[in-house]
């Protein structure tokens, strides 16, 4: 049976970067890859249509594919709305709604762009790291939360960071999992010297690791060390598992070293392995409608999708290969462009990997 796909370009660059990624979907399917692709508004697009960024049909198609595309959201044009109505909460409704707890970010630098990143080649050339962020627990979604008025008269603000013994199992299992298919390493990081909740996480992670997966390699890092170890000796980690707060903010960091926000992609993922795949970056509004977006990590994240939901490792291994073959031909876009190399648009450097392909 063919698998659905739902493709949801958004807004800015969103649809730009993502019809590079359709022709690749497109090529694939001329070798046998057997999907059905769908059509949605999502974030701003979705507001100006439906007056709300996640829209019931968007909604409905998302539960009943196998995996979700999405571009990006956002944008000057919307930023006056109400919060409940902003394009971002289209993108925080879908992970709610779907579930999908487990966020995937890959940090990896081609040796072809080593010179991209701010960190000596030497110590970035070739890295390949993995973080796993937890995406809908934590201090996020929290309660209680807010802002009250103290006795006193003056004003409090308060969140609760909270994580029960199931919701650190899964992603720690979901890890796991993730590091079986590479080095097998792990490192779960926590703040458990100062925080109880943190405590609990790698007691749960140990026995998750040690009961169910005894060939994983864990360690543990308290998260200040792992932010210094990130930009000190970043090819020392493999597998990084954390929370949601943690995760968002080491990820970050660990995509910086790469040197472009133009060549990540990222999953997030629920039990059931449906899966919603998207570039770290955001819609770029100062770029959008030129024509020189990047749509590299848009396209790496359709190698992702292959590889963690559809079951097809090896269409997925062909597209990273295409890429670094752009890459090895020079090709760059303005983003990643420096001295002696082929400066490029995103059309042609989308054209450019469907014949790589
Ligand atoms: P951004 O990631 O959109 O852009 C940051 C910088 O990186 C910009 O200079 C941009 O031109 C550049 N850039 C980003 N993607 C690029 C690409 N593919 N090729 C070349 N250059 C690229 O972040 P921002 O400017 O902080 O946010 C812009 C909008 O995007 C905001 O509305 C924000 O809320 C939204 N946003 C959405 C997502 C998402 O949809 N997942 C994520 C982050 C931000």
């Amino acid at each position: 049976m063919s698998k659905r796909i739902l493709v949801l370009p958004g807004d800015g660059i969103g649809p730009e970067i993502v019809a590079e990624a359709v022709k690749v979907l497109d090529r694939l399917g001329t070798d046998g890859l057997d999907i059905e692709l769908d059509q949605g508004l999502v974030g701003g697009a979705a507001y100006d249509d439906h007056g709300t960024p996640l829209p019931e049909p968007t909604l409905a198609m998302a539960r009943a594919a196998d995996a979700v595309l999405l571009g990006a959201v956002g944008g000057p044009k919307w930023e006056p709305l109400d919060i409940a109505l902003r394009p971002e909460k289209g993108l925080l409704g879908l992970r709610a709604e779907l579930g999908l707890f487990s966020n995937l970010r890959p940090a990896i630098l081609y040796p072809q762009l080593a010179g991209a990143s701010s960190l000596r080649p030497e110590i970035v050339s070739g890295l390949d790291i993995l973080i796993v962020r937890e995406l809908t627990g934590g201090i996020y979604f929290g309660q209680p939360r807010g802002i009250r008025t103290l006795d006193d008269g003056q004003r409090q603000g308060f969140n609760t960071l909270v994580y029960s013994e199931r919701e650190i199992e899964r992603i720690v299992r979901s890890a796991s999992e993730i590091a079986m298919r590479r080095d097998r390493r792990l490192c779960s990081v926590d703040k458990a010297n100062v925080l109880e909740c943190t405590e609990l996480w790698r007691e749960v992670a140990t026995r998750v690791v040690e009961t169910e997966f005894p060939q994983v390699e864990l360690s543990h890092m308290y998260v200040d060390n792992a932010a210094m170890q990130l930009v000190r000796q970043p090819k020392q980690f493999d597998v990084m598992v954390t929370t949601n707060m943690f995760g968002d903010i080491l990820s970050d960091a660990a995509a910086m070293l790469t040197g472009s926000i133009g060549m990540l992609p990222s999953a997030s993922l629920n039990a059931k392995g449906q899966g919603m795949y998207e570039p770290i970056h955001g819609s770029a509004p100062d770029i959008a409608g030129q024509g020189v977006a990047n749509p590299l990590a848009t396209i790496l994240s359709v190698a992702m999708m292959l590889r963690f939901s559809l079951d097809e490792p090896a269409m997925a291994a062909r597209i990273e290969a295409a890429v670094e073959q752009v890459l090895d031909q020079g090709l760059r876009t303005p983003d990643i462009l420096s001295d002696g190399m082929t400066r490029v648009g995103c059309e042609e450097m989308g054209d450019a990997v469907v014949r790589a392909l």
